[in-house]
């Protein structure tokens, strides 16, 4: 309706016009579930869309913004450096936007990241735009609109993305599936302390970043970066260009912030200049395509009636034995096709 193309063309012009209640109210819409607001979504959606490409340096393929994940175990002083890190961007003239991804906040019904008081600088900062994590259910809800908030993000010119997320679930890998750069930050201590961190999640960190290297810790830290160091030695590579580094910060002192800055732009300009760049994207896009197709389809799945009849009975069936895994499944689908 008229009334809708009106409430989204405020919005459009509000958030290209960097105006950041708009952009609040324009990641609220792509974050709704409601029928009416997903319209009005997919409208707004289209016109950022078309407005970052033309906005493209297409003789580059110059990047609207440089999305980089941050990751870590709770401690590890994700939030400090966040409010460091993001102030030194913001000094250096980039505007930050930071977006978080936080499973456990649907649980606990409030978000550990993203909370404003986290970061008390930075979120007074007008160059820096801080959103907590959406709470909706899953890891699936929590993350479905995660990559709308990044685009609608680029469209008010926030140039660099830090999307930040615990270490709960599979949130890690999930935020490595949306980001260009993914880094993990770990606190100077071993054994107990980093069995937060899981197996596999510093095979995706194109950067390891040791935080707290500073005072007493600075031993430890130096001892951490090397084992973490000589064990990303024998990883799998997974850039032509890029080889993933381990570095030494303190997020206290600000000592190595310049340098890991140095570390992520070189790592940006090998990836573009060799064509990874966009290949990743391109690639997840296509990964968050099929994500939210599984979604959806499961959500209809379980909400069909004739299928939600049957669930409990057929859950039964199969775990008694009476029928086979397979055959439970067959059932179910058949109940769920029969309708379309
Ligand atoms: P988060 O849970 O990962 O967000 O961790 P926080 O940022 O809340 O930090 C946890 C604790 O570590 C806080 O008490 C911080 O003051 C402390 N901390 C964070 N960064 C540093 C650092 O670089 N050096 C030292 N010594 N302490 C730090």
């Amino acid at each position: 309706t008229t009334k809708d193309e009106e409430l989204v063309d405020t919005l459009y012009k509000g958030i290209v016009g960097q105006d950041r209640g708009s952009l609040s109210r324009g990641i609220t819409l792509v974050e709704s579930s409601h029928p009416r607001k997903l319209e009005q979504a997919q409208l707004l959606l289209t016109r950022i869309l078309k407005y970052n490409k033309t906005k493209n340096n297409s003789h580059f393929m110059k990047p609207r913004s440089f999305r980089i994940g941050l990751s870590g175990p709770p401690g590890a002083g994700k939030s400090t450096f966040i409010e460091v890190f993001g102030k030194y961007l913001t000094r250096k003239g980039h505007k930050v936007a930071v977006l978080a991804v936080d499973p456990s906040s649907s649980q606990s019904g409030g978000s550990l990241l993203g909370d404003k008081t986290r970061m008390p600088e930075l979120s007074c900062d007008l160059n820096a735009y801080i959103r907590p994590s959406p709470a909706r259910g899953s890891l699936g809800g929590v993350t479905r609109t995660t990559n709308d908030a990044i685009v609608l993000c680029e469209a008010a010119g926030y140039d660099t993305v830090l999307v930040e997320t615990v270490g709960v679930g599979q949130s890690e890998f999930v935020v490595s599936d949306m980001v260009d750069m993914f880094c993990l930050i770990i606190p100077p201590a071993g054994g107990d302390e980093l069995q937060g961190i899981k197996k596999g999640i510093v095979e995706v960190a194109d950067l390891v970043v040791v935080n707290k290297s500073d005072g007493d810790l600075v031993p430890a830290a130096r001892r951490i970066q090397m084992e973490y160091t000589s064990a990303i030695k024998y990883m799998r590579k997974r850039s032509t260009v890029w080889k993933p580094q381990v570095v030494r910060i303190s997020s206290l002192t600000k000592e190595g912030i310049p340098e890991l800055w140095e570390s992520i732009q070189t790592y940006n300009i090998s990836v573009l200049q060799a064509g990874e760049f966009w290949r990743k994207r391109q690639k997840q896009h296509k990964i968050w395509m099929w994500n939210y197709v599984k979604d959806h389809i499961m959500d209809l799945f379980v909400k069909h009636s004739e299928v939600r009849e049957k669930i409990n009975d057929t859950e039964d069936k199969v775990a008694r034995g009476e029928v086979t895994p397979g055959q439970g499944a067959d059932m179910l689908l058949k109940e769920f096709v029969k309708g379309l």
